[in-house]
């Protein structure tokens, strides 16, 4: 009950500051994030956006109230939402590798899934607040025309580098750019030449309805992923692909911690009321006792939506999380029924799909492949990871039913492709040991 209570009284605040602070004050102090300054274009553009926002933001609230006195979340399935990773660069000798883009996939699956190596020790005050967001990324299997993709457009630009002026013809193809890809169904990421000291930007989920041809996430070719091009030049502290999972932060509809003024509102019940913004990698405590409330813990400088060095940020919390899978089953919730992180199948392959099953699955890495013998032989079975990388071949595999143990094969998910010289089906397999 009190924890009702506090939501009630959150709902009203959230709601009398989202009326006050509207619209938001831009952090002058620097331009890491574009996304407010993004939004505030946006709202310029479309009157009716602000006013849609307010609503949005009230059905988003009772969205939370309804679920977190149910206990319903956390215990649902994984929502894994099929991306797709446009590069757009002039200068081809800037090498943006299939690998840079894997690595920044990387990234996401581990932050959101909160299996990031940097994560805070349980016997840290803020541990308790940290959360599994249950959310994942597959680069798309599937295009928009049901034609198979290895999930990643690159265009050649006449475009020398994208600022305030032009940053929406990013998602153009007629202006230099690439459309995108359907948003209802697919989060489109693109990686490009910015200019200034910009690290990326990103669409709201309440943009959509206005926008959307705009939506997506914009991050700069430096500060994608891990390998590569990324880190280099003056982005040092952006090696580590945090850029891209605080911009998609955003496209889930998070704000920064810091609520985009003094003491702001970032919407969320758990995440510490901060002053501003935080940068380089401050200490914990930091700004104890501030201000606007925090208590001797500070602010939680360490959340993905501030402004940190890459190495010092680790964590969304429970709160953001719930707000994240309000955006699920709201604005976003077209993605929930994408099928664009599965294989194109042709009819042939259909009645092969029949054919082969998996179980029990999930599993704990040992299972039974059955494969209806009937006008079916040589068959091959291949264990292939969320990346498409190969994990195991297994060979030719009997018909009938067949026992396979995953040695040395972690919890996670991965694809089973078994295949006959004519066909192919890709069964997901759900590992938990
Ligand atoms: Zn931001």
């Amino acid at each position: 009950m009190k924890t009702i209570n506090r939501i009630k009284a959150n709902l009203i605040i959230g709601i009398i500051m989202f009326l006050t602070l509207f619209p938001f004050i831009t952090n002058a102090q620097s331009n890491k994030c574009a996304t407010m300054q993004n939004l505030n274009k946006s709202i310029a553009q479309n009157p009716g956006l602000k006013q849609r926002m307010l609503e949005n933001e009230e059905a988003t609230r009772n969205w939370i109230f309804k679920n977190s006195s149910s206990s319903k979340l956390g215990k649902g399935g994984i929502i894994t939402i099929p991306t797709v990773v446009h590069v757009i660069m002039k200068d081809t000798s800037i090498n943006i590798t299939d690998n840079q883009i894997y690595s920044q996939i990387n990234v996401l699956n581990k932050d959101f899934r909160l299996m990031n190596a940097d994560t805070l020790s349980s016997q840290h005050p803020f541990w308790q607040f940290v959360s599994d967001t249950k959310i994942e990324f597959c680069l798309a299997k599937k295009d928009p025309n049901g034609n198979a993709t290895t999930g990643i457009t690159r265009t050649t630009t006449n475009v020398s580098e994208w600022g305030d002026s032009n940053s929406h013809n990013i998602k153009s193809t007629a202006n230099g750019g690439h459309d995108n890809w359907n948003p209802n169904q697919y989060l489109n990421i693109y990686v490009v030449k910015l200019e200034g000291k910009t690290l990326g930007f990103a669409t709201f989920p309440d943009e959509l309805s206005t926008s959307p041809n705009l939506d997506g996430v914009v991050i700069r070719y430096e500060a994608f992923g891990t390998e590569g091009e990324a880190g280099t030049g003056d982005f040092k502290a952006n090696n580590g692909g945090r850029t891209g999972t605080h911009e998609v932060g955003h496209w889930l509809n998070l704000r920064h911690i810091w609520g985009d003024t003094v003491c702001g509102n970032d919407f969320v019940d758990d995440t510490k009321p901060a002053e501003g913004s935080n940068f380089n990698c401050v200490t914990f405590p930091h700004r104890a006792n501030n201000t606007c409330g925090a208590d001797s813990n500070g602010e939680m400088y360490m959340n993905y939506m501030d402004y940190v060095d890459d190495s010092c940020m680790n964590m969304f919390t429970v709160g953001q999380n719930i707000r994240m899978q309000a955006c699920l089953n709201g604005s976003r919730a077209g993605l929930l029924t994408s099928s664009g992180c599965s294989m194109p199948t042709s009819l042939n392959d259909i009645s092969f799909a029949n054919a082969v099953a998996v179980f029990p699955n999930p599993n704990n890495g040992q299972f039974t492949l059955s494969v209806d013998s009937k006008n079916i032989n040589s068959v091959t079975a291949t264990l292939i990871d969320i990346l498409g990388a190969t994990v195991k071949e297994f060979g030719i595999v009997s018909t009938g039913n067949s026992t396979i143990t995953l040695s040395g094969v972690s919890s996670g998910v991965y694809y089973l492709k078994v295949s006959t010289p004519n066909n192919t089906t890709i069964k997901k397999i759900f590992v938990t040991k």
